[in-house]
């Protein structure tokens, strides 16, 4: 029987149309589903969740909308082994690389119904105080947040098929804003099967939540004016995005999280053998190979003194050696598969292109897999290149290779290492290990300019600390420049996105009256 993943519109499931797309077991090569063409219906699709999906949202109070986030959440907890299960086939993870992407999205959603309900009954949120506009103090001003009118499309990357769908419509429906979802279509069965679920379980109002799988065709040209869209993918279908004629000319607000070539600095402190040290090749080799280092956040440029440059390396490329890699199902492999053998010819380019400038400390390529063939599974070992001097390198600054791979750079004094982190021009995350409170705290400042985030790591914190790569709800995740310019999460900082400011020129008395129903938007 043919697993066919059917676009969801109107409140309605789509007729099965033309197999445009088969998605495959990375690891194996078996066929697991199918997706359409071009989508029919997408214009209807896209008024109906205008019309009838905001609509019931937004009779909603932010306490109400909250809730049903949380109905939600119950919903992917019941269902959460299919989830494990269909991660295993399509996306070749293991059970704790699954967890990220599966535990990672129901911790987002929790997170945001729990925040919500902060809001209880207020239909209306305020933007800080009213100030007055008039000597006799009776005329003033105060700003408030509304939902936006249109709908939020969300066009999401291949590596996270459940978090990326739950991190995007968990503020928006909050917010009361219907969501379109488009996953990479590569991995769309889990995200499909998770909207299902919840289409299912009667949780929200129809057209609030519709699900677009397989071509990307139409989707743009269906935006309309009010209309917000939110895109993680790669730079190069980024540009095109934001020159598409009916974004340009409906204004549509656009967020953009792109490639990002993050970096982790050791300090020059954190000499071998010091737990700053000891913390710092465990992180790196957590990053290189969770979810086979498939994710945004990866750290790609390690950046380290240069007198500790072959103690790093040796370190490192001694904890890599120890990752088995190959069929997650089976017990004894620590690093599964990349989703596609499209991502492994990538990877292996990549790692060709870097080795043009960097040496190979370690060489992934070589290693045996365990369990998969690798004349067809998309296994890729871990790989870690290197270069002494940091001034040689120049690719490394530009080249964002989407897998378990890094590259070491030896940096000369701490203002260098700075120099270099900015050398990605703009990335979602910079990372330092260090004992050197005093240091760490200018470093911050120093970084924040072309880093969404900072993430800054004394021995003291070195249990309770997050993950260099990890996004938490309530920090923010984007960075500028190449990364894309995107902000998402960080709280209820989330939630502007998805509304619209306006001023309120009015008597203190109408404005008290507005205060009523309404609740202060707080961060
Ligand atoms: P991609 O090829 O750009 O695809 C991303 C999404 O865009 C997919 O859903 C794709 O659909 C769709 N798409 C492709 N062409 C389109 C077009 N002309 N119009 C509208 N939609 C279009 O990126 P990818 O290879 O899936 O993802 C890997 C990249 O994503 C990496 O570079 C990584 O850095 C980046 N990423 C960034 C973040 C972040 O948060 N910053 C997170 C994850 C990944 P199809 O699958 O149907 O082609």
């Amino acid at each position: 029987m043919t697993n066919y993943l059917h676009n969801y519109l109107s409140g309605q499931w789509q007729p099965e149309t033309t197999v445009a797309n088969i998605l495959r077991d990375p690891v194996t090569g078996a066929e697991l589903a199918q997706t359409g063409g071009r989508a029919d219906g997408l214009e209807a699709g896209f008024d109906f969740a205008r019309t009838h999906g905001a609509a019931a949202l937004q009779a909603m109070s932010y306490g109400e909308r909250a809730a049903m986030l949380a109905e939600i959440g119950k919903v992917l907890q019941a269902n959460r082994d299919a989830y494990y299960e269909i991660a295993l086939a399509n996306s070749g993870t293991t059970q704790a690389d699954s967890a990220v992407d599966i535990e990672g999205a129901a911790y987002t959603l929790n997170y945001y119904a729990k925040a919500g309900a902060a809001f209880g009954q207020a239909r209306t949120l305020l933007d800080g105080a009213a100030v007055s506009l008039s000597k006799d103090q009776l005329f003033q001003s105060q700003h408030i947040i509304t939902p936006v009118r249109g709908l939020a499309l969300f066009i999401n990357a291949f590596n996270f098929p459940a978090w990326g769908l739950w991190e995007k419509a968990a503020p928006a429906l909050l917010s009361g804003v219907p969501v379109v979802i488009k996953p990479a279509t590569v991995t769309a069965w889990l995200t499909q099967r998770m909207v299902a679920d919840v289409v299912a379980a009667g949780i929200l109002p129809a057209g609030a939540l519709s699900i677009v799988c397989g071509s990307s065709a139409g989707l743009l040209d269906s935006l309309q004016l009010f209309d917000v869209l939110s895109f993680t993918g790669s730079a190069d279908t980024a540009a095109q995005i934001r020159a598409h004629a009916a974004v340009v000319r409906h204004s549509v607000r656009t967020n953009i999280e792109a490639d990002s070539l993050n970096s982790a600095i050791l300090g020059e402190d954190a000499a071998p053998g010091t737990p700053a040290f000891d913390l710092y090749i465990k992180e790196l080799v957590r990053e290189m190979t969770t979810k086979s280092g498939q994710r945004c956040t990866a750290i790609r440029r390690a950046l380290v003194p240069a007198r500790y440059f072959d103690a790093v390396a040796e370190a490192t490329a001694a904890r890599l050696a120890q990752i088995t890699v190959g069929n997650p199902r089976n017990a004894d492999v620590r690093m599964g598969s990349l989703v596609s053998r499209e991502q492994f010819d990538s990877v292996q380019q990549g790692i060709a292109a870097l080795a043009g400038e960097a040496r190979l400390i370690h060489d992934g390529r070589q290693q045996t897999l365990i369990d998969a063939d690798p004349a067809v599974a998309a296994c890729v070992a871990p790989t870690l290149l290197g270069i002494a001097d940091a001034e040689q390198a120049s690719l490394v600054h530009d080249h964002e290779v989407f897998g378990p791979v890094s590259t070491l750079l030896g940096y000369r004094d701490a203002p260098h290492a700075i120099a270099l982190a900015h050398r990605g021009l703009g990335s979602l995350v910079t990372s330092v290990f260090s004992a050197d409170e005093a240091w760490m705290a200018q470093a911050a400042c120093a970084l924040a300019g072309s880093h969404g985030r900072v993430h800054m790591v004394t021995p003291e914190v070195g249990k309770s600390q997050s993950g260099h790569g990890n996004v938490m709800p309530v920090s923010i995740h984007g960075g500028p420049g190449r990364a894309g310019g995107g902000e998402e999460l960080g709280g209820m900082r989330g939630l502007g996105f998805y509304h619209r400011r306006s001023a309120i020129q009015a008597s203190a008395a109408t404005l008290e009256q507005l205060a009523a129903t309404s609740a202060k938007w707080h961060y």
